[in-house]
This record gives structure tokens, sequence and C-alpha cells, in this order.
């Protein structure tokens, strides 16, 4: 527990306060023991009617857990209420009304009120997991003490109450989390990338965006907001930060063996922005990068049989990871598409892929979608399962051609998450002939 924990406890600030945490996932219940530490009465609030006092751990049978449509009176005694990421908090503005704004905050934001060390954090629709994990890697291979979480891994409340303080916060953030943020204010703040994504989620692309620039909102002039080449046309002209604005691109200045295709290029050049402020030289960044390797399901070879590379990345979840992947490779590449649909635009995909995409193997759910442009450009088949769809276009490969599983979807149609699509794909690869 750190200094601004233990001298909020000593000085009662929510001692006794009425706090509410509305959702049960990790971050809420996270929230929830930070909460209770801090000497709060603790209410938890989840609309899934199913879930029982066992899910509050350590604070069932102390906190209040209530379940159900969220009513009103579950919020109108609040001091505070704290929001689980991806909690759509203008749906609750009427159960909300009456609140002071400044009290309804995100699990993020309310624990970076606890945060000392500075915050260095990452976001975009895009290369996030990899970015920041490599800025980590980096950082501690340079010796710094360093707490990787957010949206990956362990979420603030829980590091505060648990971890020993760290000398830097690296965060992956989310859209999911920035929306519900006001006054969260990075040191460094990353922006990668924006393509449609969560479509399925947020109202528009420009919801989307607004909630990716809450991250900068708060920063000032002796912060630093690191932004990709391609977002000039989004954001030249438009005021959303006051912190010292640096633009990056792929480089090469570092030698990335493991890291294929220009997104590669990029994200690297983007952790050595940012790491370089925390005293990191570029030989110590060189040798962390060098040594550095995929994350599993982000372009990651998994088998090369019969002359054909198989790759797993079920993480690209959106078309324009699906594109970064296909230029990542020199020889031609058979796609595997399909899944639960979250936006974007197939056309323009099937233009960009052209030359590159010898053959199409859709499968599962969003058919009706991705056939009807590709078909124009590729021999597009379908299949039901990935299995088959693995089969089919490993019967039709020649060798140096590659296959891979980049769907461009989520993976809830027929998967729990992505990482069990990757570990299907890798069996059915596995079940292949050589
Ligand atoms: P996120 O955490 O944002 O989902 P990941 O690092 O897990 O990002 O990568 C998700 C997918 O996006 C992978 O398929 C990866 O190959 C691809 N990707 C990574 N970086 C970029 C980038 N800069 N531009 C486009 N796609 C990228």
């Amino acid at each position: 527990m750190n200094r601004t924990v233990r001298k909020f406890i000593q000085d009662a600030v929510l001692r006794d306060r009425q706090a509410v945490v509305v959702g049960t996932g990790k971050s809420g219940l996270a929230a929830a023991r930070l909460l209770d530490a801090l000497g709060a009465r603790v209410r938890v609030a989840d609309r899934d009617e199913s879930i029982t006092e066992d899910r509050l751990g350590p604070l069932a049978g102390k906190a209040e857990l209530v379940t159900g449509p969220h009513e009103k009176r579950h919020f109108e005694d609040a001091d505070i209420v704290v929001f689980s990421p991806g909690v759509p908090v203008k749906k609750l503005a009427p159960v909300l009304k009456g609140l002071p704004g400044q009290n309804l905050v995100s699990e993020l934001e309310f624990a970076s009120w606890f945060i000392e060390a500075p915050i260095l954090a990452v976001t975009g629709s895009n290369g996030k997991t990899t970015t920041t994990t490599l800025i980590s890697e980096i950082l501690e291979k340079s010796g710094r003490r360093v707490f990787t979480g957010g949206n990956i891994g362990v979420p603030l409340c829980e590091y505060l109450l648990d971890m020993e303080p760290a000398e830097i916060i690296v965060l992956e953030v989310s859209s999911f989390q920035l929306q519900n943020c006001r006054q969260f204010k990075p040191h460094v703040g990353l922006f990668l990338n924006f393509s449609a994504n969560h479509l399925d989620y947020h109202e528009d692309l420009a919801e989307y965006l607004d909630a990716k620039l809450h991250l900068f909102s708060q920063m000032t002039p002796d912060d630093t907001a690191l932004l990709h080449e391609s977002l000039h046309p989004l954001l030249d002209g438009r005021s959303f930060t006051s912190a010292r604005i640096e633009w990056f691109g792929p480089t090469d200045r570092f030698e990335a063996p493991h890291l294929m295709g220009e997104h590669n290029r990029s994200n690297v050049e983007a952790a050595w922005q940012a790491v370089k402020r925390f005293g990191v030289s570029e030989e110590q960044a060189a040798e962390a990068i060098r040594d550095f390797r995929p994350l599993p399901h982000r372009i990651e070879p998994v088998a090369e049989k019969g002359g054909v590379l198989y790759v797993n990345d079920s993480k690209a979840t959106t078309l324009d990871a699906a594109e970064a992947a296909v230029h990542a490779f020199e020889r031609p590449v058979r796609i595997l598409m399909g899944g639960v649909w979250k936006g974007g635009d197939v056309a323009k995909f099937a233009g960009d892929i052209e030359g590159r995409v010898t053959a199409v193997g859709l499968f599962g759910g969003s058919r009706d979608i991705l056939e009807p442009e590709l078909a124009k450009h590729f021999p597009v088949t379908w299949d039901e399962t990935l299995e088959a769809a693995v089969r089919r276009q490993a019967a039709m490969a020649a060798p140096g051609d590659v296959v891979l599983l980049s769907p461009a979807t989520s993976s809830f149609d027929q998967y729990a998450n992505m990482a069990e699509r990757g570990a299907d794909f890798k069996r059915a690869v596995e079940g292949l002939h050589e």
C-alpha cells in the first residue's frame, strides 16, 4: 500500500461514505476492495441476476450486493460511484441523476488518484498489448521497477492494494476505460492508431475517438502526447490536449527480428519514444527490442508443413489488424476470416490486400458481410468451423504459401475468447499431415 492510500485512510476521506461499484468483473471487484480498505461502505451492483455473494470474494458478507436492472434507489445515497470498464454510463444517466459528476469515476481514474509514480499510458485500436509489453520489457531490462497493467493483467486498484510501489506505471488503456475518465492524467500518453473497432459497442466512430482522446484531455505542457503520423487527418486542428505533442512513424532505428511487419516498426518506434523519457539509452532499448518475441496469437508462426507456413493472428479482431498481418509477408497469403463482426469497410480492405492474398477461407459468422465484397477480388470459400477451413486451405496450398488466421472479428460466435480460437487453430494445424 502506498503513502497516498495510507493518507486517505488516516484522513478518513472516504470513511463511512457510501460507495457503489458498478460491475463485478476483475476491475470492479478490485475497486470494491480498495474502497473497503479506505473505510467506505461498499455496495456492488451488477445487472446479471445470476451473480451471488461468493462472487464478492473477500468482501462476501461485508459488501452489499444488488443484482438485476439498475435502479435509482441503489445510487441515490452514493458519495462515490466507480464504474467497471465497459459500463455504458450514458445509459445509466436516469439512475445517476443528481449525483455530482466528479464523484462518478471509472476504476482506472479512481485508482489513479492514489498513484504517485509517473504513468505511461498506451491506447489505440491495434497494437496496445504488444507495445505496452514491449515498453515494460525495455524499462525492466534497463533496471526500472515497473508495474504493467490496466486493460491487461492486474487492475490498477489491485496493484495499489497488493503490490510494492513501482517507479513507473505502464498501462494499456482501452476506449471502454477511457470513456468514463475525466481527470485521468498520464505523464506520457501514446496513441498508436485509430480505425473502426468496437462499433458493436460505441455509437459511432466519433464517439469512439472522443473516448480515446480523454486520455490526453488533462495533460499539461509538462506531459508528452506521442501520436502516430496516421492520426494527422483526424487530429490536426483539433484542440484536445495541452501536452507537448510529438509525432512518430515506422523507422529502421532498431532490429526487431521476431516482430514482423511495418506496423511493428511503428510499435517499436513508439516504445522507444516513450521509454527514452525515462532515462533509457538507445543501446539498452536496442537489446530489449532484439530479444522481444511476439505475444501469442499476434502474427505468431505456428508450424511450417510441406513448405506452407501457418500463422496464428487470432488477436486480429479488426480489418486494420488483418491488413497489417497480410502485409507482414512477402509470400502469397491464404487468409482465414470470420466470427462476430465489429465494423469496418470490407470493400476498402479487399482493395488494400489485393496482390498479396490468393484465397480467402471464411469460417463461422459474418459470411454475409465478408463474402460479397471479398468475392469480387479473390476466390472465397466458406466452412462452418475453423478446422474445416484450415484443412481446405491446406489441401489447396502450394509450397511457399502462408495460411494466416487473421479473422478481423471477435470470436464469440464459436469460442469463449480469441485465445481459444488461436488454440483451436494450432490444434487444427497440428492435425494436418506433413
Ligand atoms: P490490442 O491490445 O490493441 O488489441 P495487440 O498488440 O494485442 O493489440 O495486437 C492486436 C492485433 O493487431 C494483432 O493481430 C497484431 O498483429 C495487430 N497489430 C499490432 N500492432 C498494430 C498496428 N500498429 N497496426 C495495425 N495492427 C496492429
